[in-house]
């Protein structure tokens, strides 16, 4: 069995990179999304849902459905799957949408996680701060991304602005984690319950938006490596995920410490398109299409990937760069919005940070 036909909700950059990689496999795509000039828009057919009964033809005209985005509605995933299969399932995506759940489930799989607790009033605030001990970073349990929607109370003094600030939504309250480095594990579980995994990525972050993700991340111990993998496959395994799945985590001394999921292809796995044997787009059609899953491993020692965000910057200068391969989305330029990325391959971590360094007046430009 394969599915040939696969209908995207959404319709940005990672269905346009969906569709990219499916297309040499004779797999046509359908966008379901408002925007009429989008990053994929060309790639595919697209269905716009503000016309009158226009999921079910999205659903009609497809063979199986995915989504770019966990803020996916819910509703609207339910009410397709009972037309067509949604990959990945409901259990993933409900999970990913709330962070109490998804904690409660991290906790009840025996994952790490910070120390936390649901915050519905200001008493739970005070009480919350006193259980977990200052500093805590406070979070909305819906809708949050890219560190918005949250505020760390560092001081007592800290707790009436960010009640004031979040204290409309429902809350959870996390211990502050104190880590080295933040880190990302990307898998991917097909239809029968294989699974494959990428290696483990180090994430770097400016202003809350991911900057720069190298690969593998450098020095991480056997048993750390060991902990992301079993982690992502217990996930995978417990959600009967089909599809790619991400793990965010924090490198901590004494392991690693879950911080949320992503039910989806995942920014710091964009190194994999060139990067790795089968890259995290590829794969994620082939899972959710019934095809075998692809070779996780990388083609050589050390990969990065350099986020392209607010200016379009200097395009000439990366294709002169040996090893460099540009990907840009076809988005108007913007303050802090994501419009293409750069992945750099190398035979050994000097040689990718050499690449890096020389991109780095092309990165000053553009952030
Ligand atoms: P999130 O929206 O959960 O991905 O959080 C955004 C960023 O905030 C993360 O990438 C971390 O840098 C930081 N962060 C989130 N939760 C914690 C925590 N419990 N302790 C320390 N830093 C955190």
């Amino acid at each position: 069995m394969s599915f040939k036909r696969i209908g995207v909700i959404g319709s940005g950059q990672l269905g346009r990179m969906l569709a990219l990689a499916g297309t040499p496999l004779d797999v046509e795509f359908v966008f379901y999304d408002e925007a009429r000039v989008s990053p994929s828009c060309n790639l595919g057919k697209c269905i716009f849902p503000s016309e009158q009964g226009s999921f079910e033809q999205f659903a009609d005209s497809v063979d199986v459905i995915t989504y770019e985005s966990e803020n996916t509605n819910l509703e609207l995933v339910r009410k397709l799957n009972q037309i067509k299969p949604v990959y990945p399932g409901e259990a993933s995506l409900s999970k990913s949408q709330h962070r109490l759940t998804e904690k409660n489930t991290f906790r009840d799989l025996g994952l790490n996680t910070a120390n936390f607790l649901r915050v519905a009033s200001k008493e739970d605030l005070l009480d919350a701060a006193k259980q977990l001990g200052l500093p805590i970073v406070l979070k909305t349990t819906t809708m949050g991304y890219d560190g918005k929607g949250q505020a760390v109370v560092k001081t007592e003094d800290d707790i009436n602005g960010a009640w004031e600030l979040l204290g409309a939504h429902e809350l959870i309250a996390e211990s502050f984690v104190n880590f080295s480095r933040e880190l990302s594990v990307i898998a991917v579980r097909d239809i029968k319950g294989n699974t494959k995994v990428y290696p483990i990525s180090e994430n770097d972050h400016e202003a809350g938006i991911l900057r720069i993700s190298r690969v593998p991340a450098k020095a991480l111990s056997p048993e750390k490596q060991k902990q992301a993998q079993d982690y992502i496959t217990t996930m995978l395994n417990h959600l009967e995920h089909v599809g790619v799945l991400t793990l965010e985590l924090f490198d901590c001394d004494n392991g690693l410490v879950v911080n949320e999921m992503a039910p989806r292809v995942h920014n710091s796995g964009h190194w994999s398109m060139e990067g790795s044997h089968c890259g995290q787009f590829e794969n994620h059609v082939r899972a959710i299409s019934g095809m075998p899953l692809g070779d996780t491993s990388p083609k050589q020692e050390s990969a990065a990937m350099i986020n392209i965000i607010g200016k379009t910057g200097d395009r000439d200068s990366v294709l002169s760069t040996p090893n460099a391969h540009l990907h840009l989305y076809g988005k108007e330029e913007r303050l802090n919005r994501k419009l293409g990325h750069i992945n750099l391959l190398g035979n050994s971590h000097a040689e990718v940070e050499l690449a890096i360094k020389k991109l780095g007046a092309f990165i000053k430009e553009c952030g």
